[in-house]
């Protein structure tokens, strides 16, 4: 059978946590700089049908791609390390392939058949795996296997994969990464964990083609060449990865090791051109070497996943190198942040921003880290939640409506100066309902976010319930908090800003969503600058 798409699957061996995201983007990425068209593809076996519904602290923040799709925080490495946006079809969970198959069997579509594992939900995954490669977009579609073999729940996800290497012998490759722990007492690394891990995906019919092998030293050609033998891998085909010093690194790692080459060569693709690296090498350079540092407070609830705020965090180096500057991020528990407390807290940052969230836990602790911002006239942004966190302090300590809250919190507050947008009144499931995915947004002239991407008409994407209240809207500008941002179809309430203050803005939507090694956020960008010129300030007054 002939396909002119090649895949790649990455699994992975011996424990969770290796790092199968970020050596997947890597590989993209190699790939992608010696001219192929490649796209990542994540199989997540949970039963869920997508993270939205997750707390944070189970797995992390959830990504949002454009189409609205609610996704693994994988997600977001793929695109930062790409440049490419992903969509629904790039994240799959066990959850949507076991809701596909019974809906089809509620239609009667398997005409009287008994629905099984094999062959019903296998062919599932492997439509699901093939819908990119179908696209004819792609000359390579990467698929990384969530969990780690000899789970139970990932047992259809390698059977699918065992199927495909069949089916499109020449077309299909599996890269297996495995931990090369190293046992201190013994002065040793060990190879017995990889040894089993490769034999478990050999019971299951899979030989892998690529061995990339995490480690905490540097593996000699003797080991290499064990590995090699007893896991029936070229010795060119064991690849080392060595723990790097930030997650950038790891593509030109990957490269000296020659991973994208021992690929290429095994898919049968041409690996004479050299991958054009040079704007990625510049990134890591002013990465390593800034010029000057700022402190930025992260007032989030969920600060000690740091996972949860992954995108931002992300979004912050991007907007650092940028900037040729280095920025602490000060992660603050919003919940131990009080009036009493809040000047101690934050009184040596350059700038804060308060994170996205949901219900009233650390709410009080946001609207303080907002209000001590306002007055002390320190650059802030505030995203999502904590845009409606800006509103809520402005409206209680400049408008003086002292109940004013958001209607996700306090339904019967008099002044809802936020509150549940109209379509999602009547909405009753919670996974998949939200306002998500991308949406326009008009730019105001002349204001600190038109500024910022120098343009006027933007496209953002979102992830919320609840909205501005366009009803308090004359009240807030005349007082001096002004609407900059308007969705120009719905009349929404995008951005807030206040024209006095030195930085102050506020995003409905998530702009960390979108902030890549090749394009950093405009508005982070702006951010930190803004707080650059605060340091100077500061300085310059001591
Ligand atoms: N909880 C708020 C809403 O639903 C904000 C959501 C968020 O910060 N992502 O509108």
């Amino acid at each position: 059978m002939s396909n002119s798409t090649k895949y790649i699957f990455v699994t992975g061996g011996v424990t969770s946590s290796l790092g199968k995201g970020i050596i997947s983007a890597s590989l993209a990425k190699l790939l992608q700089a010696r001219g192929y068209e490649v796209t990542i593809q994540k199989l997540d076996p949970y039963i869920n049908i997508d993270p939205g519904t997750l707390n944070p602290y189970e797995h992390g923040e959830c990504f949002v791609t454009d189409d609205g799709a609610e996704t693994d925080l994988d997600l977001g490495h793929y695109e930062r390390f790409l440049n490419v946006p992903t969509s629904q079809a790039n994240n799959v969970t066990t959850g949507r392939i076991y809701q596909a198959v019974i809906e089809k069997e509620r239609r009667g579509e398997f005409l009287g058949k008994t629905v099984q594992v094999i062959p019903h939900i296998t062919d599932e995954i492997k439509e699901r795996i093939q819908i990119l490669g179908k696209k004819g977009e792609y000359d390579i579609v990467i698929t990384e296997i969530g969990g780690t073999v000899g789970d139970i729940e990932s047992l259809p996800y390698i059977e699918a994969v065992r199927q495909m290497m069949w089916e499109f012998e020449n077309d299909c490759i599996v890269v297996h990464l495995t931990l090369i722990p190293f046992l201190s007492a013994a002065g040793e690394l060990k190879t017995k964990p990889t040894q089993h891990s490769v034999k478990q995906l050999l019971e299951l019919g899979v030989q892998p083609d690529v061995l990339c092998c995490r480690t905490e030293h540097e593996l000699d050609l003797t080991l290499r060449k064990k590995i090699a033998k007893f896991c029936n891998v070229s010795v060119n085909a064991v690849i080392e990865s060595l723990d790097a010093e930030t997650i950038y690194d790891v593509p030109i790692l990957m490269q000296e090791e020659g991973l994208d080459k021992v690929v290429l060569e095994k898919l049968s693709l041409p690996n004479k051109t050299r991958p054009k690296l040079e704007n990625w090498k510049k990134f890591l350079d002013t990465l390593k070497h800034p010029k000057k540092e700022v402190n930025i407070a992260l007032v989030g609830k969920y600060v000690e996943l740091k996972d949860s705020y992954k995108s931002i965090a992300e979004s912050f180096i991007h907007a650092g190198v940028a900037n040729e500057c280095q920025v602490n991020l000060k992660w603050i528990h919003s919940e131990k942040i009080s009036s009493h407390n809040v000047a101690k807290e934050l009184e040596e940052m350059d700038g804060i921003l308060v994170a996205p969230g949901f219900g009233s836990r650390g709410i009080s602790g946001k609207i303080e880290a907002v209000c001590f911002a306002r007055e002390n006239k320190i650059p802030f942004l505030g995203i999502c939640l904590g845009m409606q966190c800006a509103v809520i302090e402005f409206a209680r300590n400049v408008l003086n409506l002292q109940d004013a809250h958001t209607t996700e919190i306090d339904p019967e507050s008099a002044s809802p100066v936020i509150s549940m947008m109209e379509e999602q009144k009547n909405v009753a499931n919670l996974g998949g309902t939200m306002r998500l995915g991308a949406y326009k947004c008009k730019l105001k002239p002349g204001s600190k976010v038109a500024q910022a991407y120098n343009t006027e008409l933007i496209s953002e994407r979102h992830r919320h319930r609840f909205e501005f209240n366009n009803e308090f809207l004359k009240k807030f500008e005349a007082k001096g908090m002004v609407a900059t941002g308007i969705n120009p179809d719905t009349g929404l309430v995008e951005v807030v800003e206040i024209p006095k203050h030195p930085w102050f803005v506020g995003a409905q939507y998530h702009p960390e969503y979108k902030s890549t090694v090749a394009k950093p956020h405009p508005l982070f960008v702006s951010f930190v600058e803004a707080t650059i010129s605060n340091t100077k300030k500061k300085k310059s007054k001591k």
